[in-house]
């Protein structure tokens, strides 16, 4: 396991630790004094435990090496236990909102002590520290789950103050919030829930890679001289950090094999480098001459009316036969076959002694 993946798992286990005193200490005063609201600030905090341990577990499992049976690795655990964390939160969320909402209707005697007092007061103190913490961590490492729960421990010091304010305005005025606030506690906890829950979804359906990870892969794949541009960029992840692509680039048509091999290697090692993503080059030829760059100009007018055709690419032609091939990237709200056929039409009254092939790419990424 490589060093920032033990120092994510370190400030973890710090973070457990704080919260395991929390959830004690909370529980012991919360059932003295029945007050509901301090047992289910325990229990958020409770859950806050189990997901930073489902964490951990979850960052070793999927840092196991790949095998034969997994080649990709075995990253995507990693979704599975997020999606267990938020059936947890799910879970203790609904049972929370039904006992708090019977506390609304059916309010019971509560004791508050001043040692209940200072113990949630002391708690809010702590999350906020912990909080600083490990969100601090989590910027320093890019780790986007320490982020993530430090700060969740800031809106938890949030609730885990309205826990306050409800044992002090319930011990001065003998007012009694404590459904109430039990139930805003239940519904972050839902919330939380239903966030990680659609968000790990997402990701094992497949999700569009950010703009700005697509954009400054192709530029940087742009940036060698022999290329002259870059299309079709796929990437696929099996897991955060373990991430596998393809991309087209286009290059001149008397490029040899030789020169291809180098060059192919050599952005492929250069990608993995920078971005630690693996990526297969495929190869789209084009030329500079005359002819050819007038017919893809008058191609490219009859493609640049329709507003569904996001790109064309992979030109070309051959010289000894009236053929031309090419492919339309097309939007997702259009119909592409329609398109197609419209601009077959087009094409064939511009120009009616070609033979046109076009192929319809998906919108991939950016
Ligand atoms: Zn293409």
């Amino acid at each position: 396991m490589n060093n920032r993946n033990k120092k994510i798992i370190r400030t973890s286990i710090v973070g457990i630790s704080v919260n395991v005193v929390l959830v004690i200490f909370k529980m012991i005063v919360g059932l003295l004094a029945n007050s509901i609201s301090i047992v289910l600030d325990a229990v958020n905090n409770l859950s806050d435990v189990l997901s930073s341990v489902i964490t951990i577990v979850g960052t070793k499992l999927s840092s196991k090496a790949p095998d034969k049976k997994h080649p990709y690795g075995h990253g995507r655990i990693e979704y599975l236990t997020a999606v267990a964390i938020s059936l947890i939160a799910l879970l203790a969320g609904a049972v929370s909102l039904k006992e708090s909402v019977i506390k609304i209707f059916y309010p019971e005697e509560t004791s508050y002590s001043t040692a209940a007092l200072i113990v949630v007061a002391a708690a809010v103190a702590a999350k906020l520290f912990i909080g600083k913490y490990v969100k601090g961590v989590g910027i320093k490492l890019n780790s986007q789950s320490l982020i993530a729960s430090g700060t969740d421990a800031f809106s938890d010091a949030i609730l885990s103050f309205g826990t306050f304010v409800t044992a002090l305005v319930g011990m001065i005025w003998s007012v009694n919030l404590e459904g109430i606030m039990g139930a805003i506690i239940s519904v972050f906890i839902i919330k939380a829930g239903i966030e990680i829950l659609t968000d790990t979804l997402n990701s094992i359906i497949g999700v569009r890679f950010d703009s700005e990870i697509t954009e400054n892969l192709k530029s940087k794949i742009n940036s060698f001289d022999e290329v002259k541009g870059t299309y079709d960029l796929t990437l696929h992840s099996y897991g955060p950090e373990n991430i596998i692509g393809t991309a087209h680039i286009e290059v001149d048509d008397n490029t040899t094999a030789r020169e291809i091999h180098k060059l192919s290697r050599k952005i492929s090692a250069e990608v993995f480098f920078e971005f630690g993503i693996i990526l297969t080059v495929g190869i789209y030829a084009s030329n500079d001459s005359a002819e050819f760059k007038e017919l893809k100009s008058t191609v490219e007018n009859v493609v640049s009316k329709y507003p569904g055709i996001l790109q064309m690419h992979g030109f070309y032609t051959e010289d000894n036969i009236k053929y031309a091939m090419f492919d339309l990237v097309v939007d997702f709200d259009s119909d592409s076959e329609e398109i197609r056929q419209a601009v077959m039409k087009d094409l064939n009254e511009v120009c009616p002694d070609y033979i046109f092939d076009i192929i319809i790419d998906s919108d991939y990424s950016d």
